[in-house]
């Protein structure tokens, strides 16, 4: 794909997250590799992934340096850039936060997958530690766990969000939503779990 159908795509597909309401405010960050060079493009920091733009999609070296575009990167650019290098199959990523997610994420619990489709397509959603969003130590904890967990699609953040990777972005945003679809089915599971105990022990 070129640049531009690039930009588009990560215009068009960091619409999609916050639309479909994978996150809030400002949260959350894309970014896909460029092909053919030692590169990739990252959303801007600060702007809310509703309101992304083409001009929002800065080239950043895998070094860290901003090599073409206006403004700083995404905060969480050590962290693309960690799995970037971990996993040479990984073309794009996908960092936001999702509700039912986070709520399990704030547990420091593993993402429970109790559909087939679910145990097919993600397999192990683990868990990468708790830091200050921005830090090293953060990007440090999250490229841990991809390296850790060889071939996992995401992982969740404790305390903070998700970060799902793919072959493109329409699959990084796919294993996204599944990841939230299958936290919020998870849950709803739990309850009425906890509702059947309960009538139990009353009759
Ligand atoms: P950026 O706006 O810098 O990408 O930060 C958003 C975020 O989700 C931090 O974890
Ligand atoms: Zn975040």
């Amino acid at each position: 794909m070129e640049m531009e159908e690039l930009k588009k795509s990560l215009q068009y597909v960091s619409h999609k997250v916050y639309n479909r309401g994978l996150t809030q405010a400002t949260g959350g960050n894309i970014s896909v590799r460029l092909p053919e060079r030692d590169a990739i493009l990252i959303k801007r920091s600060g702007i809310s992934l509703g309101e992304v733009a083409q001009e929002d999609a800065l080239v950043l070296s895998m070094e860290g340096e901003v090599l073409e575009g206006e403004g700083f990167p995404s905060k969480e650019f050590r962290f693309h850039l960690g799995i970037y290098l971990e996993r040479p199959d990984v073309q794009a990523i996908v960092h936001c936060h999702p509700n039912y997610a986070i709520g399990y994420a704030c547990l420091g619990m593993e993402l429970p997958l109790p559909t087939v489709t679910a145990q097919k397509i993600l397999s192990h959603v683990p868990v990468a530690k708790s830091a200050l969003s921005g830090s090293l130590e953060l990007a440090e904890y999250v490229t841990d766990t991809f390296r850790q967990n060889p071939g996992i699609k995401a992982c969740l953040m404790e305390n903070h969000g998700i970060c799902a990777v793919g072959s493109d972005l329409e699959e990084a945003y796919n294993i996204a939503t599944l990841v939230e679809d299958t936290a919020k089915q998870a849950y709803i599971m739990s309850q009425i779990l906890a509702n059947r105990t309960l009538e139990k022990a009353n009759s």
